[in-house]
């Protein structure tokens, strides 16, 4: 059976950050996010970020399909990142997986 220090749902911004952190102090750590789109969480995929380029294009009257080309650039771009961060970290393993309580504590 595997083991590890801590099991973290989700790579978002809370799960990616507390991820980091425990691994840079040398637990072993299990990064489990159940959409491989969603690496880096909400924020960067679908929420904050696609958002604000999508806002700041139409501003500058940049047409529609170019500014969701350029939205789409930018999220790969830092999905991609967001993915590197952890995953060139040798104490995180990286599960693309639903992750599931199977009673209280387990
Ligand atoms: C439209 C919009 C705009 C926003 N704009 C801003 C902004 O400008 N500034 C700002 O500070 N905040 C903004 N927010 C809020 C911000 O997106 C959230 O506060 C932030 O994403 C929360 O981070 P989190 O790590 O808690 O969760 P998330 O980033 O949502 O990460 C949760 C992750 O867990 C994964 N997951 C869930 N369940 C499971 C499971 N069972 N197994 C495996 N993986 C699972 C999900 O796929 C997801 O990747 C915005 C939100 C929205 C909706």
């Amino acid at each position: 059976m595997l083991t590890y220090d801590a099991l973290i749902i989700g790579f978002g911004k809370a799960g990616k950050t507390l991820a980091g952190r425990l691994a840079d102090e040398n637990w072993n750590v299990a990064m489990i996010e159940k959409d491989p789109n969603m690496y880096g969480g909400t924020c960067i995929n679908i929420a904050c970020i696609p958002t604000k380029v999508l806002v700041h294009d139409g501003l500058k009257g940049i047409p529609y399909t170019d500014a969701i080309e350029r939205k789409d650039r930018v999220v790969e771009k830092l999905r991609e990142k967001n993915y590197k961060s952890l995953a060139d970290n040798e104490n995180v393993t990286i599960y693309n997986s639903e992750a599931r309580f199977i009673a209280n504590k387990e």
